[in-house]
């Protein structure tokens, strides 16, 4: 067989913040490394951010401070979070923030030249810095530079395939040159998973085509487990028309500077919407809630900026009243509260998107939006501390890993989540590679065998196309896994997974190695397939409504789920189980933050 063969001691699956946050930190640490990407360098989904990173500066609010931070993100999770994993990201984003800027970030800044700091839902103070509404592109940029300045080596274009184990743990991973075609393996005592998400499991979603769950899958099926994978966030604001742009991130930051959400009667209806959770920071009318903009200390929140789940829903329930759009989404109106320069100003990409794509003014007329599938809360389950897996050697950070956000991941500590971590795993994995120097080696059996499987769907003639049967998995989800549950439901979304696998295990493609999408999209559908049987699989087994999962048939949160995680691992035969697992006990130094004055 045909193999190009690489040696590192850390190689990073993956190219967007968490990847390169890790790929700086390990290189730093001594660690020869490498990052492996499926796109070119630059053009990870990070890039797409829009909205901010946060991170508790106390620039616009001098008040705000980590614990403020802390709490906000684990109520926001519905005390779902890792406790350990909240406390570190909520302790750390200001420094990596403050880091990225002496990398040569350019922040918005605040008439004092502080880093401007932007509202966003669920944050009790403004919060996000941020670059306009293009804060992924500079983070990107500025993590880039300093990648390719360092010298760590790049692959990119060039897809991983599998994770190469021995009984130790991790030795190495198996891919493809997108372009050739052509096998290349990376011997490495560590392996940094930031491969994102898995929005591609749905038909509608802010995602873009890289998000095929890759990581959470070659996770699972070396040996690791999945935690919270029922928790999957669907935006509240995406674009509903035209159908070519269905799905597309309309950012928070349009209800953070002003906008408000109607539906097709004119009525502002997220005030009907206030769950008791919420209610005491929450404004009671609409005087309170236009205040809040201009004066946070004596007035709450707007309803529009509560946690991104319970805006979804509203808009859900909206939409299934009879009260939505000819197109089935409500009306996002920035256009009659904000000056038309404010706007253009404040959200030049939402300007330009809309213009171009739905030849709409969003600074004279309201924008049309519903909710999309954008984040999943669930991922690998990590030692908060150094991320490290169950499998040793094997490390995960960014949206791949769970456990940080819960049940509902607030807007802006993503990108936090992403240089926090990622810079955790990239130390920690220069670590363990410092251990199992010269101790791994690449087996040629296992080399061969995932030849052999990435090549079968060659081999295979007259079988199930891969876009008919990633259509069907994709409308399968979105009736039937979507943001409302029940059990009938999700039992029937198991029988078609299981029908779906065996019509995966019969894909067959056309033409040759160089450049085939087709031959890709195989090779990453039994990854959606797997991740889409454990998110139906846990939302099956938790039987209550937290966060980014609600059941019809089980519409309250239950006090025992909320102690309560579920892991999914692999069984011998290649399915899943969903084990129940006790939440880490916060200490009660940590406890004491939620009794202060919200
Ligand atoms: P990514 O940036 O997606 O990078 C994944 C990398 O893994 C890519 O390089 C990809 O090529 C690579 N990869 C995947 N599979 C393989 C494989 N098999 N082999 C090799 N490489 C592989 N969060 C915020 O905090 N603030 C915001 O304002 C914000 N805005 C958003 C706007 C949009 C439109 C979207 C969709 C998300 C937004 N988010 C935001 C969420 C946030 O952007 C993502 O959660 C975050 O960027 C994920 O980063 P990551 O490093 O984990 O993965």
């Amino acid at each position: 067989m045909e193999l190009e063969r690489h040696a590192y001691d850390v190689v990073v699956v993956g190219a967007g913040g968490a990847g390169l946050r890790a790929a700086i930190a390990a290189h730093e640490d001594g660690a020869r490394t490498a990052v492996v990407c499926k796109s070119l360098l630059g053009k990870a989904h990070t890039v797409m951010a829009e909205g901010g990173i946060a991170a508790a500066m106390g620039n616009a609010y001098p008040e705000d401070d980590w614990r403020v931070h802390f709490r906000d993100t684990m109520r926001g999770g519905k005390m779902l979070n890792h406790w350990r994993m909240a406390q570190l990201h909520a302790q750390e984003a200001p420094d990596r923030v403050r880091e990225l800027e002496d990398w040569g970030a350019l922040f918005d800044r605040t008439p004092d030249g502080l880093i401007s700091q932007r509202d966003f839902g669920g944050h009790r103070y403004a919060r996000l810095a941020h670059v306009g509404d293009r804060t992924g592109l500079e983070l990107i940029r500025t993590l880039q530079q300093r990648t390719v300045a360092l010298g760590v080596d790049v692959f990119m274009e060039c897809t991983v395939t599998r994770l190469l184990t021995d009984e130790e743990g991790i030795t190495g991973a198996f891919g493809y040159w997108r372009e050739s075609g052509r096998f290349v393996a990376w011997e490495a005592p560590s392996v940094v998973l930031a491969t994102g998400g898995i929005g591609k499991a749905y038909k509608v979603t802010s995602n873009s085509w890289e998000y095929t769950g890759d990581g959470h899958s070659l996770a699972l099926q070396a040996g690791a487990g999945l935690v919270n994978m029922e928790f999957v966030q669907f935006h509240p604001t995406g674009m509903v028309w035209p159908p070519s742009v269905r799905g597309l991130l309309v950012t928070e930051s349009v209800r953070g500077d002003g906008g408000i959400l109607k539906n097709s009667a004119g009525n502002r209806f997220m005030f009907d919407y206030i769950p008791d959770f919420f209610r005491k920071e929450t404004a009671e009318s609409e005087e309170e809630a236009d205040r809040w903009y201009t004066d946070k200390k004596n007035n709450r929140r707007p309803p529009e900026l509560l946690p991104r789940d319970e805006v979804a829903r509203a808009i859900n329930s909206e939409v299934k009243a009879g009260r939505g759009t000819e197109h089935g989404g409500v009306w996002l109106d920035i256009a009659s509260r904000r000056p038309a320069e404010y706007i253009r100003k404040r959200l030049p990409s939402m300007y330009h998107q809309f213009k171009e794509l739905a030849d709409v003014d969003i600074t004279r007329e309201a924008m049309e939006i519903g909710p999309t599938c954008h984040y999943v809360m669930g991922g690998v389950e990590v030692d908060p501390d150094t991320q490290e897996a169950r499998l040793p050697g094997l490390f995960a950070a960014g949206e791949v890993a769970g456990g940080m956000h819960g049940s509902n991941r607030l807007g802006g500590n993503s990108l936090s989540d992403l240089l926090v971590f990622g810079r955790r795993a990239g130390t920690a994995a220069a670590e363990h590679a410092r251990k199992r120097a010269g101790l791994v080696e690449l087996a040629e059996d296992a080399l061969a065998d995932a030849a052999r499987a990435a090549l079968a769907p060659f081999d295979r003639e007259g079988g199930e196309n891969p876009y008919a049967v990633q259509h069907d998995l994709q409308q399968t989800m979105h009736d039937l896994v979507g943001i409302i549950r029940t059990a009938p439901e999700m039992e029937q979304a198991l029988a078609r997974i299981a029908a779906l696998r065996d019509r995966i295990a019969a894909l067959s493609v056309e033409g040759h190695r160089q450049y085939n999408p087709g031959w890709h999209l195989a090779l990453d559908l039994p990854h959606l397939l797997l991740v889409s049987e454990c998110i139906a699989r846990a939302a099956l087994e938790r039987e209550e409504s937290r966060g980014g999962h609600t059941r019809d048939d089980f519409p309250a949160a239950d006090p025992e789920w909320g102690r309560t995680n579920l892991v999914c691992t692999r069984t011998a035969d290649g399915g899943v189980t969903v084990a129940r697992q006790a939440l880490p006990q916060m200490p009660p130094e940590l406890a004491e933050v939620f009794e202060e004055q919200p």
